[in-house]
């Protein structure tokens, strides 16, 4: 992906919206694209790799971390922490380079409530779910989470498609090959 000036690329959207299915691929793709590996204090699931899709951390080390501000923005979500480290996001961007944050809905507006103030340059993008029964379907068939909590997923996704009005891209992710192509284009685009 060529020229530009750096920037933060918000992907957030509802559980099982395909974020990650998207993101991997974009970074697989475009390696020029920089990643922000979150903290999280979740359990790892069967495939995700320490410092690749993760890091994992105890409670303990993130609550140290939100406190001496080590967090661009974190949340709770579903009864774990998650965190943008802040380090290296300044100079990645300094340096001029696109930066995918893979983030939910609330950590998202603190950024967009922030972004004066942190001086960097950001574009929001939303991905939607074709329908409700198909976002509850694609929790089911991933297969990552217990009843519970595949439950509780799709009661926080009620309230965060609620919020897709206040991005600045919205891509509904039916066919897997044009929201691809939409988020590369959103992605790509000028402005900030
Ligand atoms: P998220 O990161 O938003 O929680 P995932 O990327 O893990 O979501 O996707 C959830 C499930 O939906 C995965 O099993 C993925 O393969 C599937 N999926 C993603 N995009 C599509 C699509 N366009 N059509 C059908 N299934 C999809
Ligand atoms: P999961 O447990 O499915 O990997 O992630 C749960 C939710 O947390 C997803 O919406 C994911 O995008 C989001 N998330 C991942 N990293 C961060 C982060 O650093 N900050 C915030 N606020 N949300 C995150």
């Amino acid at each position: 992906m060529s020229e530009a000036a750096g920037r933060l690329v918000i992907v957030s959207g509802p559980s099982g919206v395909g974020k990650s299915t998207l993101v991997q691929r974009l970074l697989h793709e475009h390696p020029e694209l920089a990643f922000s590996v979150s903290c999280t204090t979740r359990a790892r699931r069967p495939g995700e790799v320490e410092g690749v899709h993760y890091r994992f951390v105890d409670r303990a080390t993130f609550q140290e971390m939100a406190a001496r501000g080590a967090f661009l923005e974190h949340a709770e979500y579903n009864g774990n922490g998650y965190g943008t480290p802040l380090e290296p996001i300044h100079a990645w961007v300094a340096q001029g380079r696109r930066v995918i944050l893979e983030i939910e809905v609330q950590g998202a507006r603190q950024l967009k409530d922030k972004q004066s103030a942190l001086g960097l340059p950001m574009r929001f993008v939303f991905i939607l779910p074709p329908s409700k029964e198909q976002l509850a379907a694609r929790i089911q068939r991933r297969g990552t989470e217990d009843e519970a909590k595949r439950l509780s997923r799709l009661k926080i996704a009620e309230r965060e498609l609620e919020q897709a009005a206040w991005f600045d891209v919205r891509i509904v992710n039916e066919n897997l090959e044009d929201a691809y192509a939409q988020l590369v284009c959103a992605v790509r685009g000028g402005g900030g």
